[in-house]
């Protein structure tokens, strides 16, 4: 029998050792900071010093030496006090399928590596092409690795189109439309078909931070009387920055009248498909021809899991190729590997199917809801709060704001608000993600966890006002040093080192409720 091998043989070394790697996660699990603010320099000697070329010398030098090189310092998304980027707790009952997934080791590209994988697959397609509102008889999809393969997919099934109607030789003349805060995997996408960046075409977006109608059209009558092709209209369900639903109806009116392909990339916003409370906010992305939906981020799912989802699914004819060696016309089919830019690709569907069977979606849906419900009452808080800037009420989960007490100019919270945002990172308590928007830096709460309750929030805001305070005094501290050492008589703005290290603040007990 060989001892390296999940076999039938090996059946009792994998019973005892993933209850042995269940039991060290869930110790970790109790970790009481979502990062222990951990630096390269901390982590790269454990783990440069790892002779790869010969194993350790058992498994609990092994588990011990994971531990020390990863685990102890992870980065833990389902710490209330973790709202940075959009990362979600993860479902139990997925991570359980991925249990089944690592074991059995299905490939879903073809029927005679797959069988029911297969099966599983295109009935969690239909049934989200469902809940867009598609024919079910005419639509089809594809799980993805995530939101940018999505797009990628969505984008050269546009292009097949465009090319089908207008001729190969259309493509220097070839338009993508989509505004500036949407997805970089549109430009990237674009990058990887060989346009031109210039090919992607940036679409003002109005007030609320959606695409302007008025600007779109302005921009496909430009297109046209350039003798340009519109060949893709990109609505964004959810902005990653700000959490922003582009107007769906307006803009799939416009690209019907353009014959522009009409992907809605709903990678974040694609949870309200099971919404209780907020299904609306997606109306009219039953006319899209292509949909991205990241499962891996509203609805609960462990990295990767996506999908590309199409109104029509002939289009996706386009990335189809046929192999001798894997699947020839002949082949047994359905065989997934026709739609997908993937050869070899995890049975990832099976996450998904077990949440919907165990937790179910409308549960799924009320997580949803729950974090959007938390990201509105803390903007309310926001807003009566002096000590805070806070941008227009969100209409997801992500909240924008910046520490800016009485007395501080914009320009000072400009630089204030990286550097508080790194201290909360140094120290590991608190991690909140950071951006800037026409200039202006800001601190953002993405919040996908129903269980980071508006007190956590409330205690985060302490502790950011309180880290905020502590660097705008050492600052002082610091001009004062200068002055009495006499050599720079200048005042050192709080512009000055803007992302210099500093010590990290320790959250000071300031209600952050664990
Ligand atoms: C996250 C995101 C993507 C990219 O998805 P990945 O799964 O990270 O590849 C694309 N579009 C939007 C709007 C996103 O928020």
């Amino acid at each position: 029998m060989n001892p390296h091998l999940l076999t039938h043989d090996t059946a009792d070394d994998y019973v005892a050792g993933m209850s042995r790697v269940t039991r060290l996660v869930a110790r970790h699990l109790a970790a009481d900071a979502p990062s222990t603010g951990a630096t390269v320099a901390d982590l790269a000697p454990a783990v440069e010093s790892v002779d790869l070329d010969r194993p350790a010398a058992d498994l609990d030098a092994a588990f011990a030496e994971v531990t020390d090189v990863y685990l102890r310092d992870a980065i833990w998304f389902h710490h209330p006090s973790y709202v940075a980027h959009l990362n979600c707790p993860v479902a139990l009952p997925a991570v359980l399928a991925e249990g089944i997934i690592a074991a059995v080791n299905t490939s879903v590209d073809t029927w005679d590596q797959s069988a029911g994988g297969t099966l599983v697959e295109q009935r969690l397609v239909r049934w989200t092409a469902g809940r867009i509102g598609f024919d079910e008889s005419l639509a089809d999809g594809v799980f993805t690795s995530g939101g940018t393969q999505s797009n990628l997919q969505g984008l050269l099934l546009a292009r097949g189109e465009a090319e089908r109607r207008a001729g190969a030789d259309v493509a220097p003349r070839l338009r993508v439309l989509a505004t500036e805060h949407s997805h970089f995997s549109v430009i990237k996408s674009a990058r990887i078909m060989g346009l031109h960046p210039s090919a992607v075409i940036p679409v003002p977006t109005d007030a609320t931070g959606g695409m302007s109608l008025e600007a779109l059209r302005r921009e496909l009558e430009g297109v046209r009387e350039r003798g340009e092709v519109a060949m893709a209209v990109v609505a964004t369900a959810g902005t990653t920055d700000l959490g922003v639903i582009d107007p769906i109806p307006g803009i799939a009116d416009l690209a019907t009248e353009h014959g522009a392909w009409l992907h809605v990339d709903a990678a974040y916003g694609g949870g309200l498909l099971v919404s209780l409370r907020r299904r609306h906010l997606l109306d009219g992305i039953e006319r899209a021809d292509s949909v991205t939906v990241d499962f891996h981020k509203t609805f609960f799912q462990p990295v990767s899991s996506s999908a590309i989802i199409v109104r029509d699914g002939a289009t996706l004819g386009h990335v189809t190729h046929h192999a001798d060696y894997l699947n020839p016309r002949t082949a047994v089919t359905p065989n997934q590997v026709d739609k997908s830019l993937q050869t070899t690709r995890r049975f990832d569907a099976l996450k998904l199917w077990m949440t919907l069977r165990i937790t179910g979606a409308d549960a799924v849906g009320g997580m949803f809801d729950e974090v959007i419900d938390r990201a509105h009452q803390v903007w309310e808080v926001l807003v009566e709060d002096e000590r805070f800037e806070v941008a227009t009420e969100p209409v997801l989960s992500t909240v924008l704001l910046r520490y800016r007490p009485a007395g501080l100019s914009a320009h000072d919270a400009d630089s204030l608000n990286p550097r508080i945002r790194h201290a909360l990172l140094d120290g590991g308590d608190v991690m909140v993600a950071g951006t800037t928007i026409e200039g202006r830096s800001w601190l953002k709460f993405t919040l996908l966890n129903p269980q980071t309750s508006l007190e956590h929030l409330s205690g985060i805001l302490e502790t950011i006002a309180a880290t905020g305070e502590q660097l705008i005094a050492e600052d002082a501290m610091d001009e004062v040093a200068v002055a009495s050492l006499g050599s720079d008589t200048s005042s050192r703005g709080l512009g000055a080192d803007a992302l210099a290290p500093r010590r990290p603040v320790r959250a000071t007990g300031a209600g952050v409720a664990r």
